[in-house]
């Protein structure tokens, strides 16, 4: 990740969440960019995970939601951002199953504001703004659907087939984000990540949960057999293919981010149980994984996720960095150090 000569100002939605944090961070560590954060600060946020920054002068932040007709215009005539990151969404699968109404209002009619204002701002701007702008949306591979083990990972050709109102109401906004491309040539790109881990992850998802439940001595949940397939990417290699993207990235395109690291639900317990094994030991010697439990399957649960990433890796250069063997101890420490993020969060 090289540093920006000239202080860029970027306008980031949903950036006390999980990746957008990590984002924000590590933009305001590594190069000269501003940043405003825009956050409805739902319960899957945190405002301790800004910290660090919060006294930073090039970061500000607003608490508001991207369906805010005239908060979003007011920004955007205020701040002129260059670039738009767009993380802001509603992010967990079972919440998507149980109660899919946020998800569509966000996910699909947040997006489509975003857009609509965005563009506007866009053609207000003069040549040489208009060439450096980009508006980024952040997705998922889940828009993919679903693999069996012998077939080929996804590509940005692959047919979107979601399974969940989570992925159906991110593939929507995808469609939404492209056709702005096409219909007005407005200069966005759209990503498609693979499972992230790493600090600032809200303890519904996998990784955190097991760490926690281990720390709790509470039961583990595992859905179905545990044999279904992520392919996991430690959160700050995403955000710094988020950041060679908006600098090399072309318009109008699709970029899968992987790290190439496929591994079984099932796997990723024993490993993460072993390490607490030796980091926290057990009363009797009893082992964290004697804390699993299997569930009943989620409905629609796809089976295996995998992607290619030779396109970002051409477009770009980018290359992920950490392995999981190094990313997951590094995890598991942050989430040991830091146990006041996680409790009362
Ligand atoms: P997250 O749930 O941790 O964070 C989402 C953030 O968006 C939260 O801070 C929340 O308060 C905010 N938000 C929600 N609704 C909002 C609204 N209407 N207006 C403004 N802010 C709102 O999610 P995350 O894991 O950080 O994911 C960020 C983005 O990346 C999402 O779009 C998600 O689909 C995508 N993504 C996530 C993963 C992953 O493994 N976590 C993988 C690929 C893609």
């Amino acid at each position: 990740m090289k540093l920006e000569k000239k202080p860029i100002k970027i306008f980031v939605t949903g950036g006390s969440g999980f990746i957008g944090s990590n984002f924000i961070i590590q933009q305001l560590l590594k190069t000269e960019n501003q940043i405003l954060n825009l956050d409805k600060l739902t319960y899957a946020s945190s405002i301790k995970s800004l910290r660090s920054i919060e006294n930073n002068t090039r970061y500000q932040f607003i608490h508001g939601d991207i369906c805010d007709n005239s908060l979003i215009k007011e920004i955007l005539y205020d701040f002129q951002p260059t670039y738009i990151v767009n993380f802001a969404a509603e992010s967990h699968v079972d919440n998507s199953i149980k109660a899919p109404d946020q998800f569509i209002a966000t996910n699909i009619f947040g997006v489509f504001n975003m857009l609509k204002h965005s563009k506007k701002y866009f053609t207000s701007l003069n040549k040489r703004e208009k060439e450096k702008f980009r508006f980024l949306h952040i997705s998922t591979d889940e828009v993919y659907g679903s693999l069996q083990l012998e077939e080929q990972s996804f590509t940005e050709k692959s047919p979107y087939c979601p399974s969940s109102p989570y992925s159906a109401s991110k593939a929507s906004s995808d469609h939404l984000v492209l056709s702005w491309f096409k219909t007005y040539n407005f200069p966005a790109i759209v990503t498609n990540c693979s499972n992230n881990y790493g600090p600032f992850q809200f303890p519904e998802k996998l990784i955190p949960l097991i760490i926690i439940n281990c720390l709790n001595e509470e039961k583990i949940p595992i859905y179905g057999d545990g044999m279904n397939i992520r392919d996991w990417i430690y959160v700050e290699d995403h955000c710094t293919a988020i950041h060679e993207i908006l600098i090399k990235g072309k318009i109008g395109r699709q970029y899968n981010v992987g790290s190439n690291n496929e591994l079984k639900n099932i796997d990723i317990i024993k490993t993460i149980c072993k390490i607490m094994d030796d980091k926290v030991k057990r009363k009797n010697n009893l082992n964290y994984f004697d804390l699993i439990e299997y569930v009943e399957d989620r409905p629609g649960h796809d089976f295996r996720y995998s992607i290619d990433n030779a396109k970002i890796k051409e477009h770009t250069g980018w290359n992920p960095s950490i392995s999981f063997e190094d990313g997951i101890l590094h995890t598991i420490d942050w989430y040991l150090n830091n146990k006041d993020w996680f409790t009362n969060n």
